[in-house]
């Protein structure tokens, strides 16, 4: 990444959605057995509080279910406030699966989702490097800050295997380590931007690239509703096991920029997909 003109070390980004959660641990009905991760998830730009709903299958047996809501629609911890806030959702499948399992812990919620960047590589004190964390702190509900502090680990490695020990090493691994953070930054600042209410300093405002990115980005995430190549790309890419790059290759971009043909499926054709999911959640 180069730097960043007007940016002294150690400045800073910070995106806050207000984005607040409520997890919670049930026994799954039946067990585990190829129970797929099932997720009501929130669009941003739509002037309303994002609210979503994952239910992820664990270890034991047992599901974790987060709640999710950006400022002014928050979960709450209360029994009769997770049940309300489920009701509330675009879709009634988590909570028609949530019915159905038995509660094995107490509700537990976090507020501290706020997504801080500090720019080291464009100057870091000598003798020092900063990683995870300490580098780009990020909204949890995306579950990358232990890839990316792992990430920051293996770009250390890789550096001082080309480079060895040096006076100038910390910089040259600031800079790797920027790169291992761009993409997972980018892409929790874009999305948490666009959340009513979202704050956002001034070094996180964008330009007209950022734009063009955000409209890609739309476009994409569209084909992957149809296009099983797209989807393969763009999941890889969120879960961080592939480079930004790879959504730029020839095949997603022709597929992401062509018009769609295919319409995505439905909710209940995804369901339906599901024979446990449906049986489950209540659906025919
Ligand atoms: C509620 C919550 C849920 C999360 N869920 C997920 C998740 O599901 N998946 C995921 O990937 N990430 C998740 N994260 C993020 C993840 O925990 C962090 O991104 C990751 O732990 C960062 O690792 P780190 O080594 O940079 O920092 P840390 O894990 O914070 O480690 C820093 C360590 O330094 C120590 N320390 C601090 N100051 C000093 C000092 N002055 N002297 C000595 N020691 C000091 C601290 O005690 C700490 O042990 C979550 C975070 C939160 C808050």
């Amino acid at each position: 990444m180069a730097a960043r003109p007007g940016l002294r070390g150690g400045a800073r980004g910070a995106v806050d959605a207000g984005l607040a959660y409520a997890a919670r641990l049930f026994d799954a009905p039946g067990g585990n057995d190829g129970f797929p991760v099932v997720s009501i998830v929130p669009v941003p730009g739509r002037r309303v509080p994002g609210r979503g709903a994952t239910v992820i299958p664990i270890e034991g047996g047992r599901w974790i279910v987060t709640l999710s809501g950006t400022r002014g629609g928050e979960p709450s911890r209360s029994e009769a406030g997770f049940e309300a806030f489920l009701s509330s959702l675009d879709h009634p499948v988590v909570h028609g699966l949530v019915r159905a399992a038995r509660p094995i812990g107490p509700i537990r919620t976090c507020r501290s989702t706020l997504n801080r960047r500090r720019f080291h590589e464009d100057g870091a004190p000598a003798g020092f490097t900063a990683v995870g964390d300490a580098v780009a702190a990020l909204n949890p509900v995306y579950g990358h800050g232990m890839t990316v502090a792992a990430q920051c680990a293996a770009a250390i490695r890789a550096v001082l295997r080309i480079e060895g020990l040096h006076p100038g090493v910390g910089t040259s691994i600031q800079r790797r380590v920027a790169q291992v953070v761009d993409t997972p930054w980018t892409m929790a600042e874009e999305q948490d931007r666009g959340f009513p209410g979202a704050k956002s300093n001034g070094l996180s405002a964008k330009g007209p690239m950022d734009r063009l990115a955000r409209w890609y980005g739309d476009r994409l995430a569209r084909a992957a509703l149809t296009d099983p190549a797209v989807f393969a790309a763009y999941f890889d890419v969120f879960a961080l096991t592939a480079p930004a790059a790879r959504l730029a290759a020839p095949a997603v971009a022709f597929a992401a920029l062509r018009p769609c043909r295919r319409r995505p499926p439905t909710a209940a054709e995804a369901i339906g997909r599901h024979r446990r999911v449906a049986e489950l959640a209540g659906h025919p």
